[in-house]
């Protein structure tokens, strides 16, 4: 089941807990191409259930396979996520703005409409998630600061040159 454009209205009267399954056109999500991107659909897996007065807890995973450029090597790699959700929603405008201290507990998101769009809230996940640093492979050896060639594929001679090994001794060595 498709879920774009979805809006899950947060309304006690007509039900307690509701499921949600289907997926998400990674196009609606509107995140910034040059830090992600997405090939195929984002899986989507909630339930939305009242936790008490005007609160709503959502909770469940997002699937999805993430595109990304490499910090080292600059190459785009991919990466499959397993992303679990839970949030805090409450209907009604935010009290906090009228108190000067707000209370770390309070970590929920106020929704005057008591409508929740679904893509914002996956793109929200979505965001939270990004790499600080993507690395295509823990042991990337990224670019040549000198030439510029990708040390995953391919050798440059600069390397051999700037490198002080027990070898470049005995070049040394062998020359005088
Ligand atoms: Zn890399
Ligand atoms: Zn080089």
């Amino acid at each position: 089941m498709l879920l774009d454009g979805l809006v899950i209205p947060l309304d006690p009267k007509s039900y307690r807990e509701r499921h949600f399954s289907g997926h998400i056109s990674g196009g609606q999500l509107s995140l910034p191409p040059e830090e992600m991107m997405l090939p195929d659909p984002v899986a989507v897996e909630i339930t939305v259930a009242r936790a008490n007065n005007d609160q709503w807890r959502i909770s469940g995973t997002l699937v999805y396979k993430g595109q990304y450029v490499c910090s080292r090597c600059l190459e785009s790699f991919g990466r499959e996520q397993n992303s679990p959700i839970d949030r805090l929603f409450c209907v009604g405008s935010d009290p906090a703005r009228n108190h000067k201290v707000r209370s770390l507990e309070d970590d929920q998101t106020f929704l005057p409409s008591g409508e929740l769009a679904i893509q914002d809230l996956v793109r929200e996940e979505l965001l939270l998630d990004l790499p600080m640093i993507p690395v295509c492979s823990d042991d990337c050896c990224g670019l040549c600061p000198q030439c510029g060639c990708n040390r995953n594929h391919e050798r440059c001679q600069c390397e051999d040159n700037t490198r002080e090994g027990p070898f470049s001794r005995l070049k040394e060595m062998k020359l005088s």
